[in-house]
């Protein structure tokens, strides 16, 4: 078979591991919490499965447009806000032209870009884990078609801030597409960070999941804001029909249950300070997190300490030879946790 050797050459994307019996898993940064049980009851109420969904999540679109302040088509929804990602990554960049990520940044990026046929540019994180916006807008080309910001970023969960978000926009050409994914924007708890809506940049769209804080991970649903003529080609380049009934239904039972959900959310940010507060005293160098994970640069270690914290039963994300990412998950893992990376740091072999 003749494949295309880039593809053929391409890496699945790496799930974590499952958690052994009475383990955590903590390295998908999925939500601790059960579904809601008005949510469950809304996503079982969606089943008559024998009927194509509604292709653009109408519906949805209305609601979520109101509450950003645009108009349902400056809405977009997807299967999972990497679906999106992939539509925006088809609609502007092809062969010869070059996309711009941070690095490390998430793992599916280089891969979306390589289906593309398009280039990575990768830039460097700074020394504290977070994006050199500076040398992001350094990187871009006449080439250059679209920049990815992740904030929070996935792995190292340091945030873009506001004023060099808007800095760095105002060195970006004005026809090259800025995508700010915030998929864990709900966990932000710093005032000075960068939020996408409402929006203010004709060129810059905005992702959000239902994924994370919101819990919905396993029906794969998120959505973007962004300019008409933007969201219009990622409309022209989806699978028709991915987004499924159920995962609207709970979406919409989700943003009806907010109260609720937003409440777990900031559970989940105190116990991720308070982690980040025990870690920092046991001598780790943390950087201050901001999803709901935090990132150990563990350095040439990362792999004998994620096999460590295995077989104590923790699953966490090891990134060799950079470091671990650990979600935060239910409270008890949180002890655990400390309990065995204290004794890492004690003991390191
Ligand atoms: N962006 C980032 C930064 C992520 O970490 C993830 C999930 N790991 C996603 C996007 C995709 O989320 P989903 O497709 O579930 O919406």
């Amino acid at each position: 078979m003749r494949l295309r050797p880039e593809i053929a050459a391409l890496p699945p994307y790496r799930q974590g591991r499952p958690a052994p019996a009475d383990g955590f898993k903590l390295s998908s940064n999925e939500n601790p919490f059960e579904p809601l049980a008005g949510v469950a009851a809304a996503v079982a109420a969606a089943s008559d499965f024998n009927r194509y969904p509604d292709a653009t999540a109408a519906d949805l679109r209305e609601v979520l447009a109101e509450r950003h302040g645009v108009s349902a088509d400056e809405v977009h929804v997807g299967a999972g806000s990497v679906s999106i990602l992939a539509q925006l990554v088809l609609a502007t960049s092809g062969p010869g032209d070059e996309v711009v990520y941070a690095w490390r940044s998430f793992e599916a990026y280089p891969g979306l870009v390589t289906v593309s046929g398009a280039t990575s540019v990768r830039v460097p994180n700074r020394d504290d884990h977070s994006h050199d916006l500076d040398a992001m807008a350094d990187a871009v080309t006449d080439r250059t078609r679209l920049i990815i910001v992740c904030s929070p970023n996935n792995p190292t969960g340091t945030i873009v801030t506001a004023d060099d978000f808007e800095t760095f926009l105002s060195r970006v050409p004005s026809d090259v597409l800025v995508v700010l994914d915030e998929a864990y924007g709900e966990f932000v708890t710093d005032a000075d960070a960068v939020r996408g809506l409402p929006l203010r940049h004709p060129n810059v769209v905005v992702l959000r999941t239902f994924s994370k804080a919101y819990g919905l991970a396993g029906l794969r649903i998120g959505y973007a804001v962004g300019p008409l003529a933007v969201l219009d080609a990622a409309r022209a380049t989806a699978i028709p029909l991915s987004v499924t009934a159920p995962a609207v239904a709970g979406a919409l039972a989700s943003l009806e249950a907010e109260p609720e959900l937003l409440a777990r959310v900031t559970d989940i940010a105190a116990r991720r300070d308070a982690l980040f507060e025990a870690l920092v005293a046991q001598g780790w160098a943390v950087p201050r997190p901001q999803g709901n994970f935090v990132w150990l640069p563990t350095g040439e270690a990362t792999a004998a300490v994620a096999e460590r914290l295995f077989d104590a039963g923790i699953v966490a994300r090891a990134f060799p030879p950079e470091g671990i990412r650990i979600s935060i998950g239910e409270a008890e893992s949180v002890d655990e946790l400390l309990r065995i990376l204290g004794d890492i740091v004690q003991n390191p072999q």
